[in-house]
């Protein structure tokens, strides 16, 4: 026998498919949502539906954006030598928080992981590619995907790639703790992560 109304279990089953929320902080959101008053939950509801019909990826960086180039890629006091590849809109959010970093992004959504399943082709590595043999004044290209082992071995990968290409590549320094995601870190660990990058 169920114990909640078949409503409240679908919500619940919902809720519990999201990352980082077990069966307990399920029923937790649930209820909670269910005492909400119903415009509360109206515009909760319209916010989901509207960002995931207007956000879209950045035709340069593959960050998430809500116009075609987002306002990093757009910005010409950016300097557009110089291109950061970061395994998510969470890690470039966090470069950016330290007002440092002038140069310009690519997010590769995620990183190779073997064990996972996931493969070059998984990720906007081929974009990546496509973009650094497209444009002809790339300086430098910063390799700041995570110090986990699937961050390094993305990390490996990608110079390989690019050495060829006669493109300077680097690494940020491991100051960042392994298997740490780099929006956890501070903004002086990020900056002394990216001030000791180091050649490939
Ligand atoms: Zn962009």
């Amino acid at each position: 026998m169920d114990l909640y109304s078949g409503y409240i279990n679908k919500l619940i089953d919902e809720l519990a498919g999201l990352p980082g929320i077990g069966n307990k902080s399920a029923q937790r959101l649930a209820f909670h949502l269910i005492n909400l008053p119903e415009a509360r939950v109206q515009r909760l509801a319209k916010a989901m539906v509207e960002a995931k019909q207007n956000v879209r990826y950045c035709k340069d960086c593959f960050t998430l954006t809500d116009s075609e180039i987002c306002p990093i890629c757009a910005n010409d006091r950016r300097d557009h030598t110089t291109i950061m590849v970061v395994e998510n809109a969470r890690d470039l959010a966090a470069y950016e928080k330290t007002g440092k970093y002038t140069g310009v992004y690519h997010v590769l959504h995620g990183a190779i992981s073997p064990m996972l399943g996931i493969g070059p082709h998984d990720i906007k590595l081929k974009e990546l590619m496509e973009r650094l043999s497209g444009e002809q004044n790339i300086g430098e290209v910063i390799i700041a995907t995570n110090s986990s082992l699937e961050g390094e071995t993305t990390a490996m990968y990608i110079s390989k790639l690019i050495k060829p290409l006669g493109i300077k590549v680097t690494r940020i320094a491991s100051g960042v703790p392994v298997g740490g995601d780099l929006e956890n870190i501070d903004e002086v660990t990020l900056l002394r992560a990216l001030e000791g990058r180091v050649e490939l």
